[in-house]
């Protein structure tokens, strides 16, 4: 039986602590979905199509890893994918009571489909994304900090030096 696990978020932009963990589960399940939401009430910098984009660019050499989108509840989205789990990451004590609750609501709405949460790798317990597109639309280096399409896709968007740079991003 294949297992397919899903890793869902927004990804706005993803960063080298989401890879880690698309890295590190692609290793535990046959099959993982990097699931980008597309949330109609929320406000997100880059567009689907590109988050999509950086996401497939950065998985181009994992066979077992497929990158889509979804809007709705996502244990529905969870159960049409056939996915035994979902999959979240853990940062600090911070991320713990949303994603607790999150974990909890999806339980609620679907009993069978279970959340698994990954801890960090310390060297990306500060990375989040909104704190890139700050540094990155301020012109500070972030190269470090995720991989080198979406510092690419950063670029374009805020020009190399920044503060100048043709957008700013949501605050
Ligand atoms: P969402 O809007 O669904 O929280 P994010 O893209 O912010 O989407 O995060 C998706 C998941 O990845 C969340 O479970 C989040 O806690 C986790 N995550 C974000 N940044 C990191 C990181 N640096 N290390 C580990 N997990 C992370």
């Amino acid at each position: 039986m294949v297992r397919t696990a899903i890793y869902p978020g927004s990804f706005d932009p993803a960063t080298n602590g989401h890879f880690d963990i698309i890295k590190r589960s692609a290793k535990i399940f046959d099959h993982l979905i990097v699931a980008v939401g597309a949330n109609p009430v929320k406000k997100y910098f880059f567009s689907l199509e590109e988050r999509v984009a950086m996401l497939n660019e950065m998985v181009s050499d994992y066979p077992n890893i497929e990158v889509s989108h979804f809007d709705g509840l996502l244990v529905e989205y969870a159960a049409r994918m056939n996915a035994v789990t979902i999959i979240r990451g853990l940062r600090a004590v911070s991320d713990f009571e949303y994603e607790l609750e999150l974990a909890l609501m999806n339980r609620h709405l679907k009993r069978d489909v279970d959340t698994i949460f990954m801890m960090t790798d310390e060297r990306y317990s500060f990375i989040r994304s909104s704190l890139v597109r700050e540094v990155a639309s301020l012109g500070g280096d972030i190269s470090d900090k995720v991989p080198a399409v979406v510092e690419r896709y950063l670029k374009k968007k805020f020009g190399s030096n920044s503060r100048t740079g043709p957008h700013r991003p949501p605050s």
